[in-house]
Protein backbone atom coordinates (compact mmCIF):
# COMPACT_ATOMS: atom_id res chain seq x y z
CA UNK A 1 0.00 0.00 0.00
CA UNK A 2 1.78 3.23 -0.86
CA UNK A 3 -0.39 6.11 0.47
CA UNK A 4 -2.74 5.30 3.49
CA UNK A 5 -6.38 6.21 2.99
CA UNK A 6 -7.62 8.24 5.44
CA UNK A 7 -11.15 10.50 5.82
CA UNK A 8 -10.06 13.78 7.19
CA UNK A 9 -12.88 16.07 9.44
CA UNK A 10 -12.12 19.32 7.95
CA UNK A 11 -14.84 21.07 8.74
CA UNK A 12 -14.27 24.82 9.48
CA UNK A 13 -10.77 24.15 9.50
CA UNK A 14 -8.20 26.49 7.56
CA UNK A 15 -7.00 25.09 4.00
CA UNK A 16 -4.48 26.60 2.05
CA UNK A 17 -4.21 26.70 -1.78
CA UNK A 18 -1.19 28.71 -3.10
CA UNK A 19 -2.76 29.25 -6.66
CA UNK A 20 -5.44 31.66 -8.34
CA UNK A 21 -6.86 29.36 -11.25
CA UNK A 22 -9.41 26.71 -12.40
CA UNK A 23 -7.54 24.03 -11.05
CA UNK A 24 -7.19 26.20 -7.41
CA UNK A 25 -10.64 26.89 -7.67
CA UNK A 26 -11.63 23.04 -8.20
CA UNK A 27 -9.31 21.74 -5.02
CA UNK A 28 -11.22 24.67 -2.78
CA UNK A 29 -14.86 23.68 -4.44
CA UNK A 30 -13.73 20.19 -3.22
CA UNK A 31 -12.76 21.47 0.54
CA UNK A 32 -15.92 23.56 0.53
CA UNK A 33 -17.89 20.39 0.29
CA UNK A 34 -16.39 18.99 3.11
CA UNK A 35 -17.00 22.22 5.12
CA UNK A 36 -13.31 23.22 4.94
CA UNK A 37 -12.43 27.20 5.27
CA UNK A 38 -10.17 27.35 2.22
CA UNK A 39 -7.56 30.58 2.12
CA UNK A 40 -6.29 30.85 -1.83
CA UNK A 41 -2.74 32.77 -1.76
CA UNK A 42 -2.05 33.98 -5.80
CA UNK A 43 -1.19 37.17 -7.18
CA UNK A 44 -3.63 37.31 -9.29
CA UNK A 45 -7.14 35.41 -9.04
CA UNK A 46 -9.14 33.84 -12.22
CA UNK A 47 -12.94 35.29 -12.32
CA UNK A 48 -14.43 31.76 -11.43
CA UNK A 49 -12.22 32.18 -7.89
CA UNK A 50 -13.44 35.88 -7.54
CA UNK A 51 -16.97 34.70 -7.82
CA UNK A 52 -16.51 31.63 -5.53
CA UNK A 53 -14.96 34.22 -2.86
CA UNK A 54 -17.92 36.34 -3.26
CA UNK A 55 -20.53 33.75 -3.02
CA UNK A 56 -18.80 31.44 -0.24
CA UNK A 57 -17.81 33.46 3.14
CA UNK A 58 -15.51 31.17 4.42
CA UNK A 59 -13.49 31.50 1.64
CA UNK A 60 -10.25 33.82 1.81
CA UNK A 61 -8.06 35.35 -0.68
CA UNK A 62 -4.81 36.69 0.08
CA UNK A 63 -2.98 38.53 -3.10
CA UNK A 64 0.62 38.35 -2.44
CA UNK A 65 3.23 35.82 -3.64
CA UNK A 66 3.72 32.76 -1.78
CA UNK A 67 6.02 32.82 1.34
CA UNK A 68 7.06 29.70 3.02
CA UNK A 69 6.06 30.61 6.84
CA UNK A 70 2.29 30.86 5.21
CA UNK A 71 1.60 27.17 5.57
CA UNK A 72 2.90 27.07 9.83
CA UNK A 73 -1.34 28.09 10.08
CA UNK A 74 -3.13 25.92 8.02
CA UNK A 75 -3.78 22.31 8.15
CA UNK A 76 -3.56 20.85 5.11
CA UNK A 77 -1.79 22.93 2.09
CA UNK A 78 -2.27 22.39 -1.64
CA UNK A 79 -0.11 23.60 -4.31
CA UNK A 80 -2.29 24.17 -7.29
CA UNK A 81 -0.31 26.52 -9.39
CA UNK A 82 0.48 26.48 -13.12
CA UNK A 83 4.80 27.26 -12.04
CA UNK A 84 6.66 24.19 -10.69
CA UNK A 85 9.22 25.96 -9.03
CA UNK A 86 6.94 27.71 -6.84
CA UNK A 87 4.67 24.27 -6.08
CA UNK A 88 8.07 22.94 -5.16
CA UNK A 89 8.66 25.40 -2.39
CA UNK A 90 5.19 24.93 -1.01
CA UNK A 91 5.99 21.57 -0.77
CA UNK A 92 9.04 21.91 0.79
CA UNK A 93 7.30 24.33 3.67
CA UNK A 94 5.02 22.01 3.88
CA UNK A 95 7.76 19.52 4.84
CA UNK A 96 9.53 21.29 6.82
CA UNK A 97 6.03 22.51 9.24
CA UNK A 98 4.88 18.65 8.85
CA UNK A 99 1.46 19.87 7.11
CA UNK A 100 0.24 17.22 4.62
CA UNK A 101 0.85 19.13 1.02
CA UNK A 102 -0.87 17.97 -2.02
CA UNK A 103 0.73 19.00 -5.35
CA UNK A 104 -1.10 19.05 -8.25
CA UNK A 105 -0.32 16.35 -11.18
CA UNK A 106 2.68 15.70 -9.20
CA UNK A 107 2.06 12.48 -6.78
CA UNK A 108 6.10 12.21 -6.22
CA UNK A 109 6.11 15.86 -4.10
CA UNK A 110 2.73 15.05 -2.85
CA UNK A 111 2.50 13.68 1.25
CA UNK A 112 -1.25 13.10 0.18
CA UNK A 113 -3.40 12.99 -2.73
CA UNK A 114 -6.46 13.47 -3.77
CA UNK A 115 -8.65 10.24 -4.40
CA UNK A 116 -11.50 9.63 -7.34
CA UNK A 117 -15.12 9.90 -5.23
CA UNK A 118 -18.03 7.81 -4.89
CA UNK A 119 -20.64 10.54 -2.75
CA UNK A 120 -23.54 9.36 -1.64
CA UNK A 121 -22.60 11.50 1.48
CA UNK A 122 -22.65 9.95 4.16
CA UNK A 123 -21.20 6.94 2.36
CA UNK A 124 -17.91 8.18 0.96
CA UNK A 125 -15.68 6.07 -1.23
CA UNK A 126 -12.69 7.04 -2.11
CA UNK A 127 -10.25 5.15 -4.99
CA UNK A 128 -6.75 6.40 -6.04
CA UNK A 129 -4.20 4.90 -8.36
CA UNK A 130 -1.29 6.05 -6.07
CA UNK A 131 -1.26 8.85 -8.58
CA UNK A 132 -0.20 6.82 -11.14
CA UNK A 133 -2.50 6.80 -13.68
CA UNK A 134 -6.44 8.87 -12.83
CA UNK A 135 -7.64 7.65 -15.80
CA UNK A 136 -8.01 4.37 -14.37
CA UNK A 137 -9.03 5.83 -10.44
CA UNK A 138 -11.46 6.95 -12.51
CA UNK A 139 -12.47 4.19 -14.69
CA UNK A 140 -13.15 2.33 -11.36
CA UNK A 141 -15.22 4.91 -9.65
CA UNK A 142 -17.48 4.44 -13.08
CA UNK A 143 -17.92 1.28 -12.15
CA UNK A 144 -18.51 1.23 -8.51
CA UNK A 145 -20.75 4.33 -9.24
CA UNK A 146 -23.16 1.52 -11.07
CA UNK A 147 -22.69 -0.57 -8.35
CA UNK A 148 -23.83 1.15 -4.87
CA UNK A 149 -27.33 2.44 -4.93
CA UNK A 150 -27.91 5.95 -5.18
CA UNK A 151 -29.55 6.28 -2.58
CA UNK A 152 -27.50 4.10 -0.14
CA UNK A 153 -26.88 7.54 1.93
CA UNK A 154 -30.78 7.53 2.92
CA UNK A 155 -30.32 4.44 4.50
CA UNK A 156 -26.99 5.31 6.38
CA UNK A 157 -28.15 8.15 8.09
CA UNK A 158 -31.48 6.39 8.97
CA UNK A 159 -28.79 4.00 10.39
CA UNK A 160 -26.87 7.20 12.02
CA UNK A 161 -30.23 8.57 13.45
CA UNK A 162 -31.11 4.97 15.05
CA UNK A 163 -27.87 4.06 16.07
CA UNK A 164 -27.56 4.83 20.09
CA UNK A 165 -31.02 3.63 20.16
CA UNK A 166 -30.82 0.18 19.38
CA UNK A 167 -27.69 0.34 21.44
CA UNK A 168 -29.89 0.73 24.02
CA UNK A 169 -32.56 -1.65 22.91
CA UNK A 170 -30.23 -4.70 22.07
CA UNK A 171 -27.49 -4.52 24.79
CA UNK A 172 -25.99 -7.75 23.28
CA UNK A 173 -23.38 -7.53 20.71
CA UNK A 174 -24.00 -10.31 18.25
CA UNK A 175 -27.68 -9.56 18.32
CA UNK A 176 -26.77 -6.19 17.48
CA UNK A 177 -24.80 -7.12 14.48
CA UNK A 178 -27.35 -9.40 13.12
CA UNK A 179 -30.45 -6.91 13.23
CA UNK A 180 -28.50 -4.67 11.78
CA UNK A 181 -27.64 -7.39 8.95
CA UNK A 182 -30.84 -8.04 8.27
CA UNK A 183 -31.66 -3.80 8.34
CA UNK A 184 -28.77 -3.51 4.99
CA UNK A 185 -29.93 -6.79 3.14
CA UNK A 186 -33.70 -6.72 4.19
CA UNK A 187 -36.64 -4.24 3.56
CA UNK A 188 -35.80 -1.56 5.35
CA UNK A 189 -33.00 -1.02 2.71
CA UNK A 190 -35.32 -1.95 0.27
CA UNK A 191 -38.04 0.74 1.24
CA UNK A 192 -34.64 3.50 1.12
CA UNK A 193 -33.20 2.35 -1.84
CA UNK A 194 -36.90 3.06 -3.54
CA UNK A 195 -37.08 6.60 -1.79
CA UNK A 196 -39.73 4.86 0.62
CA UNK A 197 -37.95 6.39 3.77
CA UNK A 198 -40.96 6.66 6.29
CA UNK A 199 -41.72 3.04 5.03
CA UNK A 200 -37.92 2.14 5.68
CA UNK A 201 -38.29 3.94 9.21
CA UNK A 202 -41.69 2.27 10.30
CA UNK A 203 -39.87 -1.42 9.02
CA UNK A 204 -37.03 -0.29 11.32
CA UNK A 205 -38.81 0.64 14.42
CA UNK A 206 -41.09 -2.85 14.28
CA UNK A 207 -37.90 -5.09 13.73
CA UNK A 208 -36.54 -3.24 16.51
CA UNK A 209 -39.53 -3.91 18.50
CA UNK A 210 -39.49 -7.75 17.33
CA UNK A 211 -35.65 -8.24 18.05
CA UNK A 212 -36.01 -6.12 21.86
CA UNK A 213 -39.09 -8.68 22.32
CA UNK A 214 -36.57 -11.31 22.01
CA UNK A 215 -38.96 -12.89 19.05
CA UNK A 216 -37.26 -14.81 16.34
CA UNK A 217 -37.38 -12.52 12.75
CA UNK A 218 -38.21 -15.87 10.96
CA UNK A 219 -37.75 -16.31 7.01
CA UNK A 220 -36.95 -12.30 6.06
CA UNK A 221 -39.67 -10.82 4.04
CA UNK A 222 -39.91 -11.96 0.33
CA UNK A 223 -40.13 -9.19 -2.37
CA UNK A 224 -40.94 -9.07 -5.86
CA UNK A 225 -38.82 -7.09 -8.13
CA UNK A 226 -40.28 -6.61 -12.03
CA UNK A 227 -37.24 -5.51 -13.58
CA UNK A 228 -37.06 -4.18 -17.38
CA UNK A 229 -34.06 -5.95 -19.13
CA UNK A 230 -34.57 -3.99 -22.23
CA UNK A 231 -34.97 -5.05 -25.80
CA UNK A 232 -31.50 -7.56 -25.84
CA UNK A 233 -28.72 -5.53 -25.64
CA UNK A 234 -27.33 -6.00 -22.59
CA UNK A 235 -26.30 -2.69 -21.65
CA UNK A 236 -29.21 -1.13 -22.17
CA UNK A 237 -30.68 -1.91 -18.94
CA UNK A 238 -31.12 0.27 -15.73
CA UNK A 239 -28.67 0.69 -12.74
CA UNK A 240 -31.65 -0.14 -10.58
CA UNK A 241 -32.48 -3.08 -12.56
CA UNK A 242 -28.60 -4.29 -12.27
CA UNK A 243 -28.82 -3.37 -8.36
CA UNK A 244 -32.06 -5.73 -7.55
CA UNK A 245 -30.38 -8.20 -9.61
CA UNK A 246 -27.29 -8.77 -8.62
CA UNK A 247 -29.49 -8.59 -5.10
CA UNK A 248 -32.36 -11.02 -5.48
CA UNK A 249 -32.22 -14.16 -4.44
CA UNK A 250 -33.63 -16.01 -7.27
CA UNK A 251 -34.10 -14.59 -11.15
CA UNK A 252 -37.07 -15.79 -12.95
CA UNK A 253 -36.30 -14.55 -16.71
CA UNK A 254 -37.74 -14.84 -20.20
CA UNK A 255 -35.99 -15.57 -23.50
CA UNK A 256 -35.58 -11.85 -24.90
CA UNK A 257 -34.00 -10.21 -22.20
CA UNK A 258 -30.29 -9.70 -22.88
CA UNK A 259 -29.00 -13.59 -21.83
CA UNK A 260 -25.27 -12.09 -20.54
CA UNK A 261 -27.46 -10.11 -17.98
CA UNK A 262 -27.65 -13.07 -15.96
CA UNK A 263 -24.14 -12.63 -15.13
CA UNK A 264 -24.93 -10.03 -12.87
CA UNK A 265 -27.12 -12.00 -10.35
CA UNK A 266 -25.13 -13.48 -7.39
CA UNK A 267 -23.38 -16.70 -8.04
CA UNK A 268 -25.93 -18.15 -5.44
CA UNK A 269 -28.94 -17.34 -7.05
CA UNK A 270 -31.61 -19.38 -8.64
CA UNK A 271 -32.07 -19.16 -12.35
CA UNK A 272 -35.24 -20.21 -13.41
CA UNK A 273 -36.26 -19.55 -17.44
CA UNK A 274 -39.33 -18.97 -17.78
CA UNK A 275 -39.80 -18.34 -21.35
CA UNK A 276 -42.74 -18.25 -23.49
CA UNK A 277 -41.78 -18.68 -27.11
CA UNK A 278 -44.01 -18.92 -30.19
CA UNK A 279 -44.65 -22.74 -30.88
CA UNK A 280 -42.51 -23.98 -28.53
CA UNK A 281 -43.60 -25.49 -25.07
CA UNK A 282 -44.22 -22.68 -22.64
CA UNK A 283 -44.58 -21.83 -19.04
CA UNK A 284 -47.87 -20.77 -18.95
CA UNK A 285 -48.74 -17.33 -17.79
CA UNK A 286 -50.68 -18.85 -14.68
CA UNK A 287 -48.16 -20.96 -13.74
CA UNK A 288 -45.02 -18.31 -13.36
CA UNK A 289 -47.74 -15.86 -11.44
CA UNK A 290 -47.93 -18.79 -9.22
CA UNK A 291 -44.09 -19.07 -8.56
CA UNK A 292 -43.68 -15.30 -8.10
CA UNK A 293 -45.98 -15.70 -5.69
CA UNK A 294 -44.98 -19.03 -3.78
CA UNK A 295 -41.91 -17.57 -3.81
CA UNK A 296 -41.93 -14.33 -2.44
CA UNK A 297 -44.68 -15.85 0.14
CA UNK A 298 -41.43 -18.03 1.45
CA UNK A 299 -39.50 -14.78 1.66
CA UNK A 300 -37.17 -14.95 -1.63
CA UNK A 301 -36.50 -12.25 -2.99
CA UNK A 302 -37.46 -12.60 -6.72
CA UNK A 303 -36.50 -10.60 -9.70
CA UNK A 304 -39.09 -10.86 -12.48
CA UNK A 305 -36.58 -10.22 -15.12
CA UNK A 306 -38.41 -9.27 -18.37
CA UNK A 307 -37.50 -8.87 -21.79
CA UNK A 308 -38.19 -5.05 -22.95
CA UNK A 309 -39.96 -2.93 -20.45
CA UNK A 310 -42.49 -4.89 -18.40
CA UNK A 311 -45.63 -3.17 -18.40
CA UNK A 312 -45.59 -2.79 -22.44
CA UNK A 313 -47.01 -6.35 -23.77
CA UNK A 314 -45.21 -7.79 -20.60
CA UNK A 315 -48.12 -9.42 -18.75
CA UNK A 316 -46.68 -7.19 -16.02
CA UNK A 317 -50.44 -6.47 -14.95
CA UNK A 318 -51.02 -10.04 -14.11
CA UNK A 319 -48.16 -10.43 -12.30
CA UNK A 320 -48.79 -8.05 -10.50
CA UNK A 321 -52.53 -8.94 -9.92
CA UNK A 322 -51.64 -11.88 -8.55
CA UNK A 323 -49.18 -9.86 -5.97
CA UNK A 324 -51.63 -7.73 -4.81
CA UNK A 325 -53.86 -10.75 -4.10
CA UNK A 326 -51.80 -12.35 -2.28
CA UNK A 327 -50.91 -8.99 -0.26
CA UNK A 328 -46.99 -9.25 -0.88
CA UNK A 329 -44.94 -6.12 -1.61
CA UNK A 330 -42.91 -5.45 -5.03
CA UNK A 331 -41.41 -3.00 -7.33
CA UNK A 332 -41.41 -2.78 -11.14
CA UNK A 333 -38.32 -1.38 -13.16
CA UNK A 334 -39.05 0.01 -16.13
CA UNK A 335 -36.71 -0.97 -19.05
CA UNK A 336 -35.93 -0.04 -22.56
CA UNK A 337 -39.06 -1.47 -24.54
CA UNK A 338 -38.61 -3.05 -28.46
CA UNK A 339 -39.94 0.43 -29.52
CA UNK A 340 -37.73 2.67 -27.78
CA UNK A 341 -34.42 0.57 -28.81
CA UNK A 342 -34.94 -0.77 -31.77
CA UNK A 343 -36.12 3.21 -32.77
CA UNK A 344 -32.91 4.30 -31.58
CA UNK A 345 -30.93 1.41 -33.12
CA UNK A 346 -32.33 1.31 -36.42
CA UNK A 347 -31.79 5.30 -36.76
CA UNK A 348 -35.98 5.91 -36.71
CA UNK A 349 -37.31 9.23 -34.97
CA UNK A 350 -40.71 8.06 -33.37
CA UNK A 351 -41.56 11.33 -33.63
CA UNK A 352 -40.79 13.82 -35.82
CA UNK A 353 -41.21 17.62 -36.25
CA UNK A 354 -44.25 18.36 -38.78
CA UNK A 355 -43.70 14.43 -39.96
CA UNK A 356 -45.43 12.61 -36.70
CA UNK A 357 -47.01 13.49 -33.79
CA UNK A 358 -48.31 11.17 -32.16
CA UNK A 359 -47.19 7.10 -31.64
CA UNK A 360 -49.48 4.23 -31.97
CA UNK A 361 -48.37 1.46 -30.06
CA UNK A 362 -50.37 -2.23 -30.84
CA UNK A 363 -49.84 -5.62 -31.05
CA UNK A 364 -50.44 -7.99 -34.86
CA UNK A 365 -50.51 -10.80 -32.45
CA UNK A 366 -53.97 -11.01 -31.11
CA UNK A 367 -56.66 -13.75 -32.36
CA UNK A 368 -59.23 -10.75 -32.13
CA UNK A 369 -59.67 -8.32 -34.57
CA UNK A 370 -56.28 -6.39 -35.17
CA UNK A 371 -57.86 -4.16 -37.30
CA UNK A 372 -59.85 -1.73 -34.79
CA UNK A 373 -56.75 -0.59 -33.31
CA UNK A 374 -55.10 0.42 -36.85
CA UNK A 375 -57.75 1.98 -37.76
CA UNK A 376 -57.12 4.42 -35.41
CA UNK A 377 -53.61 5.03 -37.10
CA UNK A 378 -53.40 8.44 -39.40
CA UNK A 379 -51.31 10.00 -41.89
CA UNK A 380 -49.28 12.27 -39.87
CA UNK A 381 -48.37 9.44 -36.80
CA UNK A 382 -46.06 6.75 -36.13
CA UNK A 383 -47.66 3.36 -35.82
CA UNK A 384 -45.18 0.51 -33.83
CA UNK A 385 -46.36 -3.34 -34.16
CA UNK A 386 -45.60 -5.58 -31.76
CA UNK A 387 -44.87 -9.61 -32.39
CA UNK A 388 -47.36 -10.46 -35.23
CA UNK A 389 -44.20 -11.61 -37.76
CA UNK A 390 -46.82 -13.85 -39.38
CA UNK A 391 -49.79 -11.65 -39.19
CA UNK A 392 -47.63 -8.90 -41.61
CA UNK A 393 -49.71 -9.36 -44.92
CA UNK A 394 -52.89 -9.37 -42.94
CA UNK A 395 -51.74 -6.00 -40.85
CA UNK A 396 -50.32 -4.14 -44.85
CA UNK A 397 -53.88 -5.25 -46.45
CA UNK A 398 -56.16 -3.72 -43.92
CA UNK A 399 -54.10 -0.58 -43.74
CA UNK A 400 -54.46 -0.17 -47.33
CA UNK A 401 -57.99 -0.90 -46.92
CA UNK A 402 -58.31 1.97 -44.61
CA UNK A 403 -56.80 3.92 -46.91
CA UNK A 404 -53.76 4.09 -45.91
CA UNK A 405 -51.11 4.73 -49.49
CA UNK A 406 -49.34 1.89 -50.75
CA UNK A 407 -46.41 3.66 -50.88
CA UNK A 408 -46.59 4.33 -46.75
CA UNK A 409 -42.68 3.36 -45.70
CA UNK A 410 -43.01 0.38 -43.41
CA UNK A 411 -39.78 -0.68 -41.75
CA UNK A 412 -39.07 -3.86 -40.11
CA UNK A 413 -36.39 -3.89 -36.90
CA UNK A 414 -35.56 -7.54 -36.17
CA UNK A 415 -33.80 -9.04 -33.34
CA UNK A 416 -33.19 -5.24 -33.02
CA UNK A 417 -30.11 -3.82 -30.58
CA UNK A 418 -28.50 -6.80 -31.07
CA UNK A 419 -25.02 -7.83 -33.15
CA UNK A 420 -27.76 -9.63 -35.26
CA UNK A 421 -30.19 -6.43 -35.54
CA UNK A 422 -31.69 -6.66 -39.64
CA UNK A 423 -33.45 -3.31 -40.33
CA UNK A 424 -35.69 -4.26 -43.55
CA UNK A 425 -37.04 -0.90 -45.24
CA UNK A 426 -40.38 -1.10 -47.31
CA UNK A 427 -43.67 -0.21 -47.98
CA UNK A 428 -46.96 -1.31 -47.16
CA UNK A 429 -47.81 -2.42 -50.05
CA UNK A 430 -44.52 -4.39 -50.53
CA UNK A 431 -44.69 -5.25 -46.82
CA UNK A 432 -46.00 -9.23 -47.65
CA UNK A 433 -43.17 -9.86 -50.06
CA UNK A 434 -40.48 -8.18 -48.24
CA UNK A 435 -40.84 -10.51 -45.12
CA UNK A 436 -41.28 -13.59 -46.88
CA UNK A 437 -37.96 -12.64 -49.21
CA UNK A 438 -35.67 -11.72 -46.40
CA UNK A 439 -37.58 -14.73 -43.75
CA UNK A 440 -38.24 -11.93 -41.37
CA UNK A 441 -38.47 -13.71 -38.01
CA UNK A 442 -39.29 -13.20 -34.36
CA UNK A 443 -38.42 -10.90 -32.22
CA UNK A 444 -39.41 -8.74 -34.90
CA UNK A 445 -41.21 -5.03 -34.61
CA UNK A 446 -43.07 -3.60 -37.62
CA UNK A 447 -42.65 0.08 -37.68
CA UNK A 448 -45.05 2.10 -39.95
CA UNK A 449 -45.52 5.74 -41.45
CA UNK A 450 -43.61 8.51 -43.03
CA UNK A 451 -40.41 8.86 -40.54
CA UNK A 452 -39.73 4.99 -40.73
CA UNK A 453 -38.05 5.69 -44.11
CA UNK A 454 -35.54 7.45 -42.27
CA UNK A 455 -33.73 4.56 -40.89
CA UNK A 456 -31.95 4.38 -44.38
CA UNK A 457 -30.34 7.62 -43.60
CA UNK A 458 -30.01 7.49 -40.22
CA UNK A 459 -28.49 4.31 -40.33
CA UNK A 460 -25.46 4.01 -37.43
CA UNK A 461 -25.19 1.34 -35.47
CA UNK A 462 -22.11 -0.91 -37.07
CA UNK A 463 -23.39 -5.08 -36.96
CA UNK A 464 -26.65 -4.33 -38.25
CA UNK A 465 -27.55 -5.42 -41.54
CA UNK A 466 -29.91 -2.90 -43.58
CA UNK A 467 -31.72 -4.18 -46.50
CA UNK A 468 -33.29 -1.46 -48.81
CA UNK A 469 -35.82 -3.09 -50.51
CA UNK A 470 -34.86 -2.12 -54.11
CA UNK A 471 -38.59 -2.70 -55.60
CA UNK A 472 -39.78 0.24 -53.51
CA UNK A 473 -38.97 3.45 -54.31
CA UNK A 474 -40.50 5.09 -51.77
CA UNK A 475 -38.43 3.08 -49.40
CA UNK A 476 -35.07 4.46 -50.87
CA UNK A 477 -35.79 8.53 -50.52
CA UNK A 478 -34.32 8.69 -47.26
CA UNK A 479 -35.64 12.25 -46.81
CA UNK A 480 -37.55 13.88 -44.43
CA UNK A 481 -39.37 15.97 -46.95
N1 LIG B 1 -42.12 -6.13 -22.85
C1 LIG B 1 -41.48 -6.18 -24.16
C2 LIG B 1 -42.39 -6.75 -25.23
C3 LIG B 1 -42.64 -8.20 -25.09
S1 LIG B 1 -43.68 -8.82 -26.35
C4 LIG B 1 -41.02 -4.78 -24.54
O1 LIG B 1 -41.32 -3.80 -23.86
O2 LIG B 1 -40.30 -4.68 -25.52
C5 LIG B 1 -42.51 -9.52 -27.45
C6 LIG B 1 -42.39 -8.70 -28.71
O3 LIG B 1 -41.56 -7.57 -28.47
C7 LIG B 1 -41.71 -9.40 -29.85
O4 LIG B 1 -42.60 -10.26 -30.55
C8 LIG B 1 -41.25 -8.26 -30.71
O5 LIG B 1 -42.31 -7.69 -31.45
C9 LIG B 1 -40.87 -7.24 -29.64
N2 LIG B 1 -39.44 -7.32 -29.37
C10 LIG B 1 -38.84 -7.64 -28.22
N3 LIG B 1 -37.50 -7.58 -28.34
C11 LIG B 1 -37.26 -7.21 -29.61
C12 LIG B 1 -36.08 -6.95 -30.35
N4 LIG B 1 -34.87 -7.08 -29.82
N5 LIG B 1 -36.20 -6.57 -31.66
C13 LIG B 1 -37.42 -6.43 -32.23
N6 LIG B 1 -38.56 -6.64 -31.56
C14 LIG B 1 -38.48 -7.04 -30.27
Amino acid sequence: MRHLPLFAQLRGRACLIVGGGHVAERRARLLLEAGARPTLVASEFSAGVEALAAAEPTVTLVRAPFTDDLVERFWLVVAATNDSEVNARVAAAAERAQRFCNVVDDAERSTFIMPAIVDRDPVTIAISSAGLSPVIARHVKGLIESLVPSRIGALARLAGRWRARVRGALPDADVRRHFWEEVVAGPVAAHCEAGRDEAAEKALVRMLDEAARGASHGAPRGVAWLVGAGPGNPDLITLRGRQLLAAADVVLYDRLGAPELLRFARRDAELIPVGKAPNRPTTHQEEINRLLVELVAAGKRVCRLKGGDPMVFGRAGEELDALVEAGLPFEVVPGVSAVEGCAAFAGIPLTLRNVSRALLITTGHDDNDASSDLASFKPGQTLAIYMGVAKYPRIAADLIRLGHSPETPATIVERGTTDAQRVIVTTLGRLPEATERYGVAPPALLIVGETARLAARFAWFQPSTVEIDDASPAAQRARVS
